[in-house]
């Protein structure tokens, strides 16, 4: 595999050919939000959270491939305020109540908010009327705080192996379908494994939504992105 070098905010860093400008990153440091990308996962670019400007263009780093000297910056007041419409979109398009959320201070979208001080949406809120699919033994789907990302569909089944999510109906009405017969026999494993693909509070594993105080969740203590700008400190 080749090598080429990048430029990221000004420095010089080696990558493979291949390799997305996010994970590059990643790699040395740098924090580039995402919600829709997860490592390990094929990305796929929808929710464009990874904004940044790559040779004077704006685009998705995580489905960008890096190329010999690519320039790309990673933040600056038009990447944070587009991050921030998109962070206030997500919001007002769903029915997100972080206080009474599970998952609260262990949701990447709350903690985005945090980070861009989102307090109010600029959006009016919609409001819609979603229901909760908890026929499966282990798991549940809210489908009020779902953001369309397809973390469940992409890395809990498809390519060969079942597709237990998928997305059912179009444009605003799509939502993520889960195959009951298909998800009978979850394992507690299988349902733990959803439940952390999933960056909001839309799949919870039953009866384990409180089994971190609140106070010590991911990010009670930390804000979102402080490890990866942690580890680029000591690089
Ligand atoms: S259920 Fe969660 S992981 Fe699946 S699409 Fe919705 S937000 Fe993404």
């Amino acid at each position: 595999m080749s090598m080429v070098i990048i430029t990221i905010n000004g420095k010089e860093f080696s990558a493979k050919t291949g390799e997305m400008v996010v994970d590059v990153a990643r790699k040395n440091g740098i924090y580039i939000p995402t919600l829709c990308n997860m490592e390990g996962v094929i990305p796929q670019g929808s929710c464009r959270i990874c904004t940044c400007l790559i040779d004077g263009r704006t685009m998705a780093a995580c489905t960008t491939p890096v190329s010999h000297r690519m320039n790309v910056e990673t933040n600056n007041a038009e990447l944070e305020k587009i991050r921030t419409t998109i962070v206030e979109l997500l919001f007002a398009e769903g029915n997100h109540y972080c206080p009474t959320c599970e998952r609260s201070g262990n949701c990447d979208l709350q903690a985005l908010a945090y980070r861009f001080n989102v307090l109010v949406s600029q959006f009016k809120q919609i409001f819609p009327t979603r229901n909760v699919d908890a026929k499966n033994p282990k798991i549940l789907i809210d489908h009020n705080r779902c953001i369309q990302c397809k973390r469940c569909i992409r890395r809990m089944g498809g390519s060969g192996k079942p597709a237990w999510f998928s997305f059912k109906d179009r444009g605003h009405k799509v939502k993520v379908n889960i195959d009951h017969e298909l998800t009978a026999d979850f394992t507690d494993e299988m349902a733990q494994k959803a439940m952390d693909t999933c960056p909001v509070g839309a799949i919870l594993k039953k009866e384990k939504g409180f089994d971190v105080p609140i106070g010590r969740r991911k990010y009670d203590t930390e804000p979102i992105g402080t490890e990866i700008e942690k580890e680029g400190a000591k690089l």
